[in-house]
């Protein structure tokens, strides 16, 4: 437990969080990037993910699973609609409103994207390990091809020819 971390203080039970199990718990991002944007969790206060142990990847990947069948069964109007009511900041209200406006945001997502931001130079900002799990819809983007490699934008899409 560290007394700074937000994840640490979400992680004694907070009314947002949608699943758990002994080591991990799962809650929507406040700042989704589609609907259904979820974040898993350890309780503890794990900074990097080498520094899961093997049997914390086991309910890792248990709590993948089941994370993903409440989120195929959860209504995201109500669910943005709450976070708006209860708003945390203006850019969560944009993000959240952006979720709203996808016609796609009750039906069951095509696909998804798994993945961590592990330390500063990959992105992270909350210093505690967390899996993003980013639902995915057909049309959501243009052309959709490379996926997480869009951490580098220029570098998404391998199938685009260049000079
Ligand atoms: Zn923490």
């Amino acid at each position: 437990m560290n007394e700074e971390c937000i994840f640490c203080k979400f992680a004694k039970g907070d009314e947002n969080n949608i699943w758990e199990n002994d080591f991990f718990f799962s809650f929507y991002d406040s700042y989704p990037v589609t609907p259904g944007h979820a974040l898993i969790v350890p309780k503890k206060h794990i900074i990097d993910i080498s520094s899961l142990e093997k049997s914390e990847w086991l309910e890792l990947q248990n709590g993948i699973k089941e994370v993903i069948s409440i989120l195929e069964k959860t209504d995201f109007e109500e669910v943005y609609q709450k976070m708006i009511d209860n708003s945390i900041s203006d850019l969560s209200v944009w993000f959240c409103k952006k979720a709203l406006d996808n016609p796609r945001i009750n039906t069951k997502p095509d696909a998804y994207n798994h993945g961590v931001n592990d330390g500063r130079s990959a992105g992270r900002t909350v210093d505690h390990l967390h899996w993003h799990i980013i639902p995915r819809y057909e049309g959501d983007m243009e052309d959709p091809r490379g996926g997480v490699r869009y951490v580098i934008p220029e570098m998404g899409n391998y199938k685009i020819p260049r000079n």
